[in-house]
């Protein structure tokens, strides 16, 4: 059955950037006759908070959306997380990283072109990992591009592809190949929260059946990597559809970290839920 979701992080109020994303799925849910799954990516212990989680969803509810219960919180689901780097572990494809941020940056030197190589800094030699871990250092688990490589063969690796229903940034879609060099040897358990981004959200897409991710482009990036990890794991491959990213009156894409206005102070403002689906291009929740 057609499954989809939205997977907001509470990290602050939803603005109407998140309402076309999250109306996007829904509706794609509906259109099909499929699920709607709604899950709350708090693994980020800095950033997320419960007071937004519950916003979050009476901004839905408002917005006239209706999803599965019960809704997953990431957080409440460590161990799961830790399982798998476990297993990834044993299988040899991932190393520890006890770099600080500025000393992964300083590993990497500029391409030719002047962007940013991949972040790639590789295991720590032996000695200095054993040390390193008698002194109790925290660390961070990164995926070893090399040995997922090795791992598939060469004929799977080159073969690496995602089916793609939307659209890339530019314009891609169709079967497109993964290019897991871009993103590096991504960081798949954070330090502070023992998963990162990547590995929770692939691992749930699998766990929850999802078959057909619905989310803004500017994941497409993304994409690339969680193919990658759903492979090395033999997790299905969903479908993905890549939105465009609502832009403001100013030409500029929604972001919380620009202060955009939130839908709860739209609602306090007078707007309806109805008059804001109209706006982003949804006519009826019915
Ligand atoms: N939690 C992510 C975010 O809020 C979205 C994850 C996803 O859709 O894959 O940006």
């Amino acid at each position: 059955m057609f499954a989809t979701r939205f997977a907001p992080s509470p990290t602050g109020r939803l603005h109407k950037g998140h309402a076309f994303s999250a109306l996007t799925a829904w509706s794609a849910a509906k259109a099909a006759g499929g699920r709607f799954v709604l899950r709350i990516e708090d693994i980020d212990p800095t950033r997320c908070k419960p007071e937004h989680e519950a916003a979050i969803l009476e901004d839905l509810a408002w917005l006239g959306l209706d999803w599965e219960t019960p809704v997953r919180r990431q957080s409440d689901h460590l161990s799961d997380y830790a399982a798998v780097i476990d297993d990834l572990n044993r299988r040899g494809l991932i190393y520890r990283c006890f770099r600080t941020r500025k000393e992964v940056l300083a590993s990497i030197g500029d391409a030719p072109h002047g962007e940013m190589e991949a972040v790639r800094p590789g295991p720590h030699p032996r000695e200095e990992e054993a040390r390193l871990m008698a002194e109790n250092r925290p660390f961070a688990w990164r995926l070893s591009l090399d040995r997922a490589r090795e791992a598939l063969g060469e004929s799977l690796w080159n073969g690496l592809s995602f089916v793609e229903e939307g659209a890339g940034p530019a314009g891609e879609t169709g079967v497109l190949p993964v290019r897991p060099e871009a993103a590096g040897d991504v960081v798949l358990a954070r330090k502070d929260a023992g998963v990162a981004y990547h590995l929770a959200v692939a691992h749930d897409d699998a766990l929850q059946g999802i078959d057909h991710v619905i989310r803004g482009e500017d994941l497409f990036e993304a994409t690339h990597v969680q193919r990658l990890i759903q492979t090395l794991l033999g997790w299905p491959a969903p479908v993905y559809r890549h939105h465009r990213l609502l832009t403001g009156p100013d030409g500029r894409r929604y972001a919380k970290r620009d202060q955009s206005v939130t839908l709860a102070e739209l609602r306090a403002g007078g707007l309806t839920a109805e008059a804001l689906r109209a706006e982003l291009g949804f006519s009826s929740v019915d």
